[in-house]
């Protein structure tokens, strides 16, 4: 098989010993005679699954006992929607705006009729290269929350100091640098990401809130109340049990390569690489405001849409596979979520030096 580098910005790349696990397991289960997709999500097989997946992301992320986690479906895109329904009625939420996923929130947000959305900070004047300054007094001490994106997928800003919103519970979307970094979780009320990136295959939604955050309003939905999810330990319906599955041993890798904090480590090392070799091109150039650069979505470009496009065309003949950028941005993107080998890294680096001496810089 050919080597590839898949630097997708999601669903993205899975840890190789984790598929080949999951390929030994795959039709029968811990000698159950059935596949993980085939047991019921009420066994015992599989409580121990989502039992353990909890346990593992507990110690990952040193989530404390007042916190529930909860895994549910819709993506993080449902988020933007549970979150101020479940936490904003009748209520102020406050959101900072760092680009395309944190203005989908805040119009989902806005949908709601009885929540009241303030855009207290927003970067979307520059196209979102940089992340803007939230300062204390923006803060309204009555707001539900306060809304951040800590990694912008699409535009590779990333929040590299979190907002001080003194006892306003901070949210955060960290669909693209969850586990990807050290964050402490009390820093948060709510915490969710879309399993797509660093967590598993699609299909499942992490949810990680604070114990007093249950039950602040009514919810007209069963499935859309954290509450009822939280009380139901994720099993209130039939819950994505594959994805479940394959997130916890992800999670069991994660641990092997030293938790939240040994991920950092690798991926400061990576995008280092990337950004060095950046700097170095002549031709090659980053878009975003040096200070804040995104470890996992690093965006580049020649300046020219016709070289662009050549390099992508011949980067993935190269097997350097899903360098197209958004198509909101343009040029290319290298996604180096925790799965991303360095390997991977370094031909991306030597077949940019060669296409650079190519064609000129
Ligand atoms: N938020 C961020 C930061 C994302 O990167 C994405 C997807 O790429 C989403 C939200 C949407 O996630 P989903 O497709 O799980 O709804």
């Amino acid at each position: 098989m050919k080597t590839v580098y898949n630097f997708s910005a999601g669903p993205a790349v899975l840890p190789k010993p984790v598929l080949e696990k999951a390929k030994s397991e795959l039709l029968n289960y811990q000698n159950s005679g059935m596949s993980v997709m085939e047991l019921s999500h009420r066994s015992s097989l599989f409580e121990s699954i989502i039992q353990d997946a909890e346990q593992l992301l507990r110690e990952l992320m040193q989530i404390p006992n007042n916190y529930r986690v909860l895994f549910l479906q819709g993506g993080a895109s449902l988020q933007f929607t549970m979150i101020p329904l479940n936490l904003a009625q009748n209520k102020k939420a406050q959101y900072i705006n760092t680009g395309t996923w944190s203005k989908k929130a805040i119009s989902e947000a806005k949908k709601l009729s009885n929540v009241t959305v303030e855009v207290i900070a927003s970067s979307e004047e520059k196209n979102f290269t940089y992340i803007p300054e939230v300062t204390e007094e923006m803060i309204d001490p009555d707001a539900a929350y306060v809304h951040i994106t800590t990694n912008n997928t699409i535009e590779g800003t990333a929040f590299t100091t979190l907002p001080k919103t003194g006892k306003v519970p901070l949210v955060a979307d960290m669909s693209s640098n969850i586990l990807a970094n050290e964050y402490n979780v009390e820093d948060f009320g709510v915490i969710y990401a879309g399993a797509q990136k660093n967590i598993g295959p699609a299909g499942l939604t992490v949810v990680i809130i604070r114990e007093d955050l249950l039950g602040l309003s009514e919810v007209p939905s069963a499935m859309l109340d954290y509450k009822i999810q939280a009380e139901s330990h994720s099993l209130y319906n039939t819950p994505p049990t594959f994805s479940i599955y394959m997130a916890k041993l992800v999670f069991e890798w994660i641990k092997e390569q030293g938790a939240a904090a040994g991920m950092f480590k690798q991926d400061q090392e990576k995008a280092a690489l990337l950004y060095q070799a950046l700097e170095r091109s002549s031709l090659f150039s980053s878009p975003v405001n040096p200070a804040n650069r995104s470890l996992t979505n690093i965006p580049f470009i020649t300046g020219n849409e016709t070289l662009d496009k050549k390099f992508i065309a011949e980067a993935t003949e190269m097997g350097l596979e899903n360098l197209k950028g958004h198509r909101l941005v343009g040029g290319m993107r290298a996604s180096l979520y925790n799965a991303f080998p360095i390997a991977g890294v370094h031909a991306l680096i030597d077949f940019m030096q060669a296409f650079e001496k190519e064609n000129g810089g």
